[in-house]
Order: C-alpha cells, then sequence, then structure tokens
C-alpha cells in the first residue's frame, strides 16, 4: 500500500492526471485531468483504489495514515472555496463519489450534500437566501444516505418494493398528491420542511437509526459505504457480465458540491461531444433547470436539449439551454471542443450550473453503438484527430454485427398498427412477447422464447433481465437514461420515453390507445425510429453495403490485414451472402449435408445398406449428379476464389433413422426387413462414435466414397471451366492422424481427378490437403506436410481432443467451469491459445519446415472470434474461416492483429 492515500485536485492543479485510472478510477483521473486542462471542476480529492482493497480485506478497516490524509486535503479544498466543511455560518457540502477502473453506470453509489446537519442548515439558508433550496437538498441527503449507507452498506435486504429510498419516494409522492403537486418543483419550502421530518420519522421506524446529525459521521459512513458497494449485489452482478475483476476496487471521490438546485438560474445536464447513437458530429444532450445529480438521468421530468440540433419529439416544446443560458451554452461548447482534442475521442460529460456558472463533473469516453463507433473513428480520422491505425482499433469487431443488424420489414411495418412513439435508443429492429419484470424476461428467454422487456424505466437490477431480452421498451426516461445507455453499449434494440404507454407491472398489463397488452402478447420495434407496433413484423437482415462509412472502415481493414478471410458455407446461397460481406473463398465446405435433403437420403441409406462395394458403387452412382449440382453453384458463387470441399466427415449411422417409426419406413422404401435395417443401426453403433469410424477412416475403408466426391468436385469445375469461371478447388481429407493416412487418401484423389480432367481435357489446378484436428496430426505435421499440399485447423474437434471433452457433452460440466472459473473462457468459442494454440503453431511450424510455403488456415469456430483471429495472425497463418456473417469481423479483427 503507497503512502499517497489521497490526491488533490482542484483550481487548475491536480495531484493526479487521465493515466492514473487504476489508482484514482475513472472519474477521480478525469476530474484531476480537466481540473489541469483549466476547466472549471469544484475541488476535491480522491481516495485510491488500494485503500479500498485494503478495505475489503481488513474487514471495514482503514489505513491509519488516511484520516489524517483527507483532513489534509479538506482544508486546501476548504481554502480554495472560502467556507468550511461543517461549520454553522459559512458551511462547505461535499458529494463522495465513487468511481472504479472502467464505468459502471449507475452501479455504484454516490451521495451528495453530505454536511448538511442542524448546525449547517441555517448558515446554508443565510448564505443562499433559499430555504427550499436548503431542505430540497436536505431531502435528498436523507434519501440517498438511509439508502445507500444506512440499508444496503448495512447489509440490510427489503423486500421487492420496500427498501428506504422507495419508501421515502413514496412519501414524497403522497404529499405531492395531497398538494396536487405535479413535478418536484412544485414542492415549495414549507412542503419540503413537513417532508424532511416525516423522512426522518421514516428513517428511524423502519431502520431503527437516527439519520446522523454530525458532518463527520455523515462523510466516513459516505466514504465506507461508497467501498462497500464494489460488493454489492448490483456491482457484483454487472462485473459477471462485463468481465470486470472483482480486484479493481473502486476509488472515492469527494467532491464540492455546486448546486443546480438553488433556482432558475440553476441546472444540471448531462451530454456527448457526439450523437452516441449515429456518431453524427454534433454536440447532443440534455438538461432539467433547478435540478440536481441524476434527475436527467431518472426521468423525473422531461428533460430538455441543450441545443436545437438535439431536440426530440419530447422536447421539442421545451427551451434548449442554447436559447435559455446562451452563455453557459457556450462556454461548455468550448468545453466540449477541448476535451475532444484532448482526448482524441468523443467524451460523456456531466455538468452542473449553480447561479449561472458552469461547473464540469464529469467526463469519460462516451459508450456508442456500432454504427456510431464506425462512423466516429472514419470521421475523426477525416479530421486529423486520429490516425487510420487508430481509427481501426476504435471499433470492437464485434460491435459490426450491429451494422449487420436486422431491421423491421418495410413493407410489413408500413401495414402494422402504431401503438405508441419513443425515443430511438438502441438501433434496428426487434420482435418479442411481453414481459413485464426482469426476472421474468431471463426466466422466459431460456425457455427460448423471444421477450421484449417492457417497463416504466429500468434500473442497475435489471440487468440480466435486459441482457436476456430482444429488445427494451421504457415509459419514462430521455436518451441518457439508465435503459438507453445500456442498451447502446450492447447494441441492443431499445426504445425509451414512450409516454403513451400506461404500465402494471404488478397486473402485468399494459394499456396504450385504449388497447390492453398482456404479458405474452407480441409487439415489435424499430429502435432507429422509435416505434412501437402491435403484432410480429418480420425482421431483415442488415445492409451494410450502404453505410459509407462502414465501406470505408472495411476497406482500410482489408489494406492493413495481412490474413485472409474465408467463410464456412456449404451452399451457394451461403457462399454468395459471405461474398457480399468479404470472403475471399471457402475455407471449409461440409459435403454431408448435402446429403440430407429429401431426393438424397434415400441413396445414401441404400450405399450404406449395401453388403459389398458393386452395392455402394451402384448408390453412389445416384448421389454424383446430385453432388455434382451442388458444386457447380458453389463454384459459380465463388468464382476467382478458392474453395475447400472437405470429404465425408460424420459417421455413417447418423444417416440412419433410430426410432422404429422412420425404421419401418425405412424399411418399406428400400423393399428390406425392418429386422434388416435394425441390425444395421445395431452393426454401426459405436461406444464413442465420436472417436469412431468417421472422417479419413471412412474413405480409406470405402475409397469408393471418397472417389466418387471427388469425381464429382472435379466434374463439376471442368464443366464451370469450360463456360470461363476460374475454379480453384482444394480436397480437403478430415481427420487424419497419420501420414499414411493422408497417402491413401490423396492416392485415391489425384487418380480419380486425373482421369476426370483427361476425359474432359481441361486443365484445373487442384490442391490436396488435410484437416489438423487430431493432437498427432499436428505433432508429426512434418510428415503429414510431406503429402498435404495444405493445412485447414479444425479446432472444434483439436479442441475437443485436446481437452478430452465432448462437445457434445460439454454441457453438463462447461458452465460449471466457467462460473467458477475453472475455465477463464469457453475454449469451443476462444481459442485456448495456452494449450490446444501449442499444438496450432508446432503443426504451422513442423509443417513449414517441410514444405516451406505450405498454405494454412483455420476452420473451426474460433475463425470468427476475434482473439482467436488475433492468434491466428501472430502465428503466421495465411487465412481464417469463419460463417458469413462473422466475415466482417473477422476481417477488423485481422486488421487490428496486424496493427497491433
Ligand atoms: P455516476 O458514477 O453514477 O455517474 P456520479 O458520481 O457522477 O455518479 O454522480 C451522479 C451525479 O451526481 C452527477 O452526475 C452530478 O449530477 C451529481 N454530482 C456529483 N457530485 C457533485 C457535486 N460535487 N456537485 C454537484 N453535483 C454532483
Ligand atoms: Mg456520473
Ligand atoms: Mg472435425
Amino acid at each position: 500500500m503507497a503512502e499517497k492515500q489521497v490526491y488533490f485536485f482542484g483550481d487548475g492543479k491536480a495531484d493526479g492526471n487521465a493515466k492514473m485510472k487504476e489508482l484514482l478510477g475513472g472519474k477521480g483521473a478525469n476530474l484531476a485531468e480537466m481540473s489541469k486542462l483549466d476547466i472549471p471542476v469544484p475541488p476535491g480529492f480522491t481516495i485510491t483504489t488500494e485503500v479500498c482493497t485494503h478495505f475489503m480485506k481488513i474487514g471495514g478497516n482503514y489505513p491509519k495514515e488516511l484520516e489524517g490524509q483527507v483532513e489534509a486535503a479538506s482544508k486546501k479544498v476548504e481554502k480554495i472555496m472560502n467556507s468550511r466543511f461543517g461549520n454553522p455560518e459559512n458551511p462547505l457540502l461535499f458529494s463522495v463519489r465513487s468511481g472504479a477502473r472502467s464505468s459502471m453506470p449507475g452501479m455504484m453509489e454516490t451521495i451528495l450534500n453530505i454536511g448538511l446537519t442542524s448546525a449547517t442548515i441555517p448558515g446554508l439558508i443565510a448564505k443562499s437566501g433559499s430555504e427550499r433550496f436548503v431542505y430540497d437538498s436536505y431531502r435528498r441527503l436523507i434519501m440517498m444516505y438511509s439508502d445507500v449507507v444506512m440499508e444496503k452498506a448495512a447489509g440490510i435486504e427489503p423486500k421487492e418494493g420496500m427498501g428506504i429510498r422507495h419508501q421515502l419516494e413514496h412519501e414524497m409522492q403522497k404529499l405531492k398528491d395531497a398538494k396536487g403537486a405535479k413535478i418536484d418543483t412544485d414542492l415549495d419550502a414549507d412542503d419540503l420542511k413537513k417532508l424532511v421530518d416525516i423522512f426522518k420519522k421514516k428513517v428511524k421506524q423502519i431502520l431503527k437509526k437516527d439519520f446522523p446529525d454530525d458532518h463527520n459521521e455523515q462523510l466516513w459512513g459516505a466514504i465506507g459505504a461508497v467501498f462497500r458497494s464494489w460488493n454489492g449485489k448490483r456491482a457484483v452482478s454487472y462485473r459477471r457480465i462485463e468481465g470486470i475483476p472483482d480486484e479493481w476496487g473502486t476509488a472515492v471521490n469527494v467532491q464540492t458540491m455546486v448546486f443546480g438546485n438553488m433556482g432558475t438560474n440553476c441546472a444540471t445536464g448531462v451530454a456527448f461531444t457526439r450523437d452516441p447513437a449515429t456518431g453524427e458530429n454534433k454536440f447532443y444532450g440534455e438538461f432539467l433547470v433547478n435540478a440536481q445529480g441524476e434527475d436527467v438521468v431518472a426521468g423525473i421530468r422531461t428533460p430538455q436539449a441543450i441545443n436545437e440540433v438535439s431536440k426530440t419529439k419530447a422536447s421539442k416544446h421545451l427551451p434548449s439551454l442554447e436559447k435559455l443560458m446562451p452563455a453557459c451554452y457556450k462556454q461548455l461548447a468550448q468545453i466540449r471542443t477541448k476535451l475532444e482534442k484532448h482526448y482524441r475521442d468523443m467524451q460523456d460529460i456531466e455538468f452542473t450550473i449553480q447561479d449561472g456558472k458552469l461547473f464540469m463533473l464529469q467526463t469519460r469516453v462516451g459508450k456508442r453503438n456500432g454504427v456510431a463507433a464506425v462512423r466516429m473513428a472514419i470521421e475523426m480520422c477525416e479530421k486529423r484527430l486520429i490516425s487510420k491505425e487508430e481509427a481501426l482499433l476504435r471499433v470492437r469487431p464485434e460491435q459490426l454485427d450491429e451494422l449487420l443488424h436486422p431491421m423491421l420489414d418495410p413493407k410489413e411495418e408500413k401495414k402494422a398498427q402504431q401503438l405508441a412513439g419513443g425515443l430511438p435508443a438502441g438501433p434496428g429492429g426487434g420482435i418479442g412477447q411481453i414481459v413485464f419484470t426482469a426476472d421474468d424476461a431471463e426466466a422466459w428467454a431460456k425457455q427460448g422464447k423471444k421477450v421484449i422487456l417492457v417497463r416504466n424505466e429500468t434500473s442497475p437490477e435489471d440487468v440480466h433481465g435486459m441482457k436476456a431480452a430482444q429488445a427494451i421498451l421504457t415509459a419514462m426516461g430521455g436518451m441518457t437514461s439508465h435503459a438507453a445507455l445500456v442498451a447502446r453499449g450492447w447494441g441492443k434494440c431499445c426504445i425509451v420515453g414512450c409516454g403513451a404507454l400506461n404500465i402494471s407491472a404488478t397486473k402485468k398489463v399494459m394499456a396504450v390507445k385504449g388497447k390492453e397488452l398482456h404479458e405474452g402478447d407480441w409487439i415489435s420495434l424499430n429502435g432507429t425510429k422509435g416505434v412501437v407496433y402491435d403484432g410480429k413484423i418480420g425482421l431483415l437482415p442488415a445492409d451494410p453495403q450502404k453505410n459509407v462509412h462502414y465501406k470505408k472502415l472495411m476497406g482500410w481493414a482489408d489494406k492493413i490485414r495481412r490474413l485472409n478471410v474465408r467463410t464456412n458455407a456449404d451452399n451457394p446461397q451461403d457462399a454468395r451472402t459471405a461474398r457480399n460481406f468479404g470472403a475471399e473463398g471457402i475455407g471449409l465446405c461440409r459435403t454431408e449435408h448435402m446429403f440430407f435433403g429429401p431426393d438424397r437420403i434415400a441413396a445414401m441409406r441404400q450405399m450404406i445398406l449395401a453388403d459389398d462395394e458393386a452395392g455402394r458403387k451402384q448408390a453412389l452412382k445416384k448421389l454424383l449428379p446430385l453432388q455434382r449440382r451442388d458444386f457447380i453453384g458453389i463454384f459459380k458463387a465463388m468464382d476467382g476464389l478458392p474453395v475447400t470441399i472437405r470429404t465425408l466427415d460424420p459417421p455413417l449411422h447418423e444417416f440412419l433413422p433410430n426410432d422404429k417409426a422412420s425404421q419401418k419406413e425405412m424399411a418399406e422404401q428400400m423393399g428390406v426387413t425392418v429386422e434388416a435395417i435394425k441390425d444395421k443401426v445395431q452393426s454401426l453403433h459405436e461406444a464413442n462414435p465420436m472417436l469412431g469410424h468417421r472422417g479419413c477412416r471412412l474413405g480409406i475403408t470405402y475409397p469408393e466414397i471418397t472417389a466418387m466426391q471427388v469425381q464429382a468436385i472435379i466434374e463439376a469445375a471442368c464443366q464451370v471451366a469450360k463456360k470461363g469461371v476460374k475454379v480453384h478447388p482444394e480436397i480437403m481429407i478430415p481427420l487424419v492422424g497419420t501420414k499414411a493416412e493422408l497417402e491413401n487418401q490423396k492416392k485415391v484423389a489425384v487418380e480419380t481427378a486425373e482421369k476426370v480432367l483427361q476425359k474432359a481435357g481441361v486443365k484445373i489446378k487442384y490442391m490436396v490437403g488435410t484437416m489438423i484436428e487430431i493432437p498427432r496430426a499436428a505433432l508429426t505435421a512434418d510428415q503429414v506436410a510431406e503429402v498435404a499440399e495444405f493445412f485447414s485447423f479444425g479446432t472444434n474437434d483439436l479442441t475437443q481432443m485436446t481437452f478430452g471433452y465432448s462437445r457434445d457433452d460439454a454441457g453438463k460440466f462447461l458452465p460449471y467451469y466457467l462460473k467458477n472459473k475453472i475455465l477463464s473462457a469457453d475454449p469451443f468459442q476462444t481459442l485456448d491459445q495456452q494449450g490446444v494454440g501449442q499444438l496450432v503453431q508446432l503443426g504451422i511450424q513442423r509443417g513449414r519446415a517441410t514444405r516451406k510455403d505450405l498454405k494454412v488456415g483455420i476452420c473451426g469456430e474460433h475463425g470468427g472470434d476475434p482473439k482467436s483471429v488475433e492468434f491466428c495472425h501472430r502465428v503466421g497463418m495465411n487465412y481464417v474461416s469463419c460463417s458469413p456473417f462473422r466475415v466482417p469481423i473477422a476481417r477488423l479483427a485481422a486488421a487490428q492483429a496486424a496493427v497491433r
């Protein structure tokens, strides 16, 4: 533990800076940085994350130096502010704010107006001249403090809806109703005074403790509670979802209060230096006059736009900050420019205006959706704010998914019945059945249902349900509300502030336009426009080719990357889709799927039932033209690009029916007895089919299968070549473990191919290579490469065999392993670089030792996983191959790997 535990900021100076996020948390580091940039920041100090870790370990005790350092820093602040914490005549108030390394929106706690006591209240009234303001601040302090410190940090877990904050809010509502007050600002000083008394009584009654009337007790209570909030239920569950380590801890920021609730010359707001939904370079934000803290985000009143360009349907009629307080707006706009230039990225900022004076309370790199991320990266690069390489790194490859997002079918949308409009907080289309609670959303989704979570507003307690839902719809809140923020971070379809909805979560019903909708009813959302429709509308796939920014970014990516990106496709349609997404060939075409079609399965079964080679050949003859037709379509779709086709891989029993009825049907079709079928099924039964008679083992024992497939491939190639299509067939033998196995199959393949080529009189270059998916093949890759003309790592099977996990049965323990951190990631999703990766690396090295320019690729699921793609780049592969929709992701990931 470092000796320095407290870092001061304010008055154009600071002990810390933006680089010290680990120690000061994101908020503290940036408050220090802004202060140094001479941006007006209320002075304060940051208690380090190290103190939090210590506090947690030692069971709620502080290092002994802390108190002294806090006192010294407070003195410095008091001097600047010319007032004193706890002083009855001239009191200074503090906010106590959490701040982890990376932002956890709304997860952690913040308490405002610390230091209001019976001793300081009269002084602040005299100083501010506003009794209403002081009691408004005091009622807020009681609400936040009793909730965060006296309830949550004390480990009290009230029943649903019985939390102290909720109960106090209820009291406030009662008073508002009695007074006929619509909004909180309708309550006057006397009302608030009354309310404060009610609050204190409630606190005592429910929590069995008096609300503390000592400023120091309040301060230290708040600091401890913020540290404890790191281990709060919400924070822990958020960290699980986002993959944030528990060890990081939070910092605590103690900062001079500035007041947005002192009258109509005061305000508080949040803004983004660019539009986080579209990426457009326009200053975008919301604020409320005479308000404090999270009022804007909580959707207590309809927020006003900070400028004319930020106006939405809801804020259209309300004056903007630009009009209302032009001087403040101008200063804010200047700070916006300064911050973007300095941080060279879009910022998410919080500000408060006290008596016409602007203060900045927070800046951080703003969350954005995929569409916005791409646009900002391009535009910032074009304005020379960042380099091309940085622009490429600014977009998380997974974010491209959102550009490839489905949309509501516009034709159906036109005809659909509009239920209501709201703010477009998350792009794309979403359809699903209504649920009203996060738990229901999670439960229904687990049953495989598509749901839309409908809430008045969301809170951090709802994140699990929001994650599980297809889309989120709220009645309240603006573009910076919790729902909007979270959905944007995830790139999920979301509409907020849909005021026409009248929701009763307890009755599980919502009324809109005189219609009642119940749990389970279908609705459709257009999150790009903010429209809610009745019923189920079709979803269309996205069209990224119309997005100029996307095209530019991908162009840059393609120039920089060294890895080629191919696709796994078994039919012409997938091949075309992938090609549209930029695929540079097919890395894996599985042929077995072609045998399941209704016109083929009979011939396939006939072959399996045959007792001798002659019988098998006869059946294969029927399959040949069908298979040839498939390849013709694929070759045409991939004109000019390589196509890797794998010979038959799965065990034969997969083609036979297991249940009695189907066996009987098959017997009738084939003209044999049911017993004969049963016998065959019995004889093909294997104790462990994954390790059984499959892959090249099939082709070796039944060479006529390989021969038929190669004949179909090469005949198809000849046929399209004659029509001018450029074909590059690559025949891939699966599941090879020894050189001899591959030798055997290569001989069959080459003999067949040469015969076809001779007969057709066409010259076509083809290759014969192998999948490396058995550890022994990787280990003996030098020998295998004597025969193989290319390698393709089949990392699904390689992972399965290296770990000894059956992919089909891993569901029984893998989730447990992940939850309990026996494994840090699912090795079937992201390549296990430490273990399986070694085999890959070794295989490449040994293979290339024999054949210097051996072409090497990967065709497992990992080919579309960004981390795995980076690995493939590092170990010198020539290409990755992945499913069509992941092709753009792999292209960007490959570019990022080249940049890094
Ligand atoms: P979060 O991490 O959830 O954003 P913050 O610590 O930023 O929480 O606090 C929430 C809000 O409280 C801020 O946006 C701001 O409006 C208000 N706030 C925090 N500190 C102060 C302060 N010193 N003066 C005035 N308002 C404050
Ligand atoms: Mg904040
Ligand atoms: Mg395999």
